[in-house]
């Protein structure tokens, strides 16, 4: 059992012989080293290569290094570090249930016995929301599959693109397991970062200041100030739109949608190129809205409505899965930036500059 909850530290039950060994982490930290030393390994190998590294032999130290690793993980405390730690814990559990899963198929041992899908349905309370399989596929309940689909951002996960019949939506066997590993990811980042209490983190501060520094070296808390209009928030993406095409918009949206490309950096010439695009374009009324947005003529500093806000104004407009965890529109922005593969990040400033030193040769 102990190799079980060692392979699969989420599991609710693993969390259950954790707690009924009574182990107290502050104990934990302060002297088990190749606890404290596995923990800061997982949360390391999570943000360098997106799984949790090479288990500890003793099952009850990789146990135990679950628990103190999500403490690392809350004494960080960055957005970025939880979302990439999660994703590598959720990464290694499905390499290992693909393991065991075959494991049960073929040579089925006391010893190798792992998770089976069964166990992995009744563990996040899903066999009721999944039907089959019947040749192979099985369907699930579209109320379910939404959530866990949710940050799938390939096409083909989106609804659209699913034949859905009576509710259910048809997956075959490796799309469930993906499904399941975003359960996983889900429960793992669900709570952190949590208060971690000071007798326990005055013990984790060293290993603390190493995983920073791997973050500070991986450059990946990207700064806010990049616009790439792709990942945009659909309400920003939808108004900046209107704008370009020429249409006419009313001055809470046209308020909120120069707020939010001020917040992201954008200098008042800058947006006024942006915007130019738009044949019946106000330069001057741009410039003065935008200098006083920016406090550049007025006293204040504005921000960009959240999302209450642009909802009562009928300014959110083509929701989409990410919108519906969180409150600002800075916050949607936010973790699209952090989330994009670096060869999405093409900053439109730097497109524009390109374009006119190509127009100028
Ligand atoms: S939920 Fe928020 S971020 Fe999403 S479209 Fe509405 S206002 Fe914009």
């Amino acid at each position: 059992m102990q190799r079980l909850h060692a392979r699969y530290p989420f599991l609710e039950a693993a969390r259950e012989t954790v707690a009924t060994e009574a182990v107290d982490l502050a104990t934990v930290v302060e002297r088990e080293e190749a606890v404290v030393d596995r923990a800061t390994q997982r949360v390391i190998t999570a943000l360098e290569d997106g799984d949790t590294g090479e288990p500890h032999r003793d099952h009850r130290v990789e146990l135990l290094s679950y628990p103190v690793a999500r403490v690392l993980v809350s004494m960080v405390g960055e957005n970025v570090l939880v979302r990439k730690y999660a994703r590598a814990e959720a990464a290694t559990a499905y390499d290992r249930f693909i393991e065991d899963i075959e494991d049960t198929t073929e040579l089925k041992s006391v010893e190798t016995a792992g998770l089976d899908l069964e166990a992995l349905f009744a563990e996040f309370d899903l066999r009721e929301a999944i039907h089959g399989p019947v040749d192979g596929e099985y369907r699930i309940d579209v109320g379910t599959y939404l959530p866990l689909a949710a940050d799938l951002w390939d096409d083909e996960w989106r609804l659209v693109n699913q034949p859905l019949e009576r509710g259910e939506v048809p997956v075959d066997e490796g799309e469930l397991l993906a499904l399941l590993r975003e359960g996983i990811r889900e429960r793992i980042e669900d709570g952190l970062p949590f208060d971690v209490p000071e007798t326990i983190a005055a013990d984790l501060e060293a290993e603390a200041a190493e995983i920073r520094e791997v973050l500070a070296d991986l450059d990946l808390t990207r700064e806010i100030d990049t616009v790439v209009p792709d990942l945009f928030p659909p309400c920003m993406k939808a108004l900046l739109d209107q704008i370009q095409k020429g249409e006419h918009l009313p001055h809470h949206s046209r308020f909120a949608i120069t707020a939010f490309l001020a917040s992201i950096g954008m200098t008042t010439d800058e947006i006024v190129d942006l915007y130019r695009v738009n044949s019946s374009f106000g330069e001057e009324m741009t410039r003065y809205q935008t200098d006083h947005i920016r406090g550049d003529t007025s006293p204040t500093e504005y921000s960009p409505p959240s999302c209450a806000t642009m909802q009562s104004y009928g300014d959110c407009v083509n929701k989409d899965d990410l919108c519906e965890r969180i409150p600002h529109p800075m916050a949607y922005y936010e973790e699209r930036i952090d989330d994009a593969e670096d060869e999405e990040l093409e900053d439109w400033r730097e497109g524009e500059a390109d374009e006119a030193e190509s127009a100028g040769d």
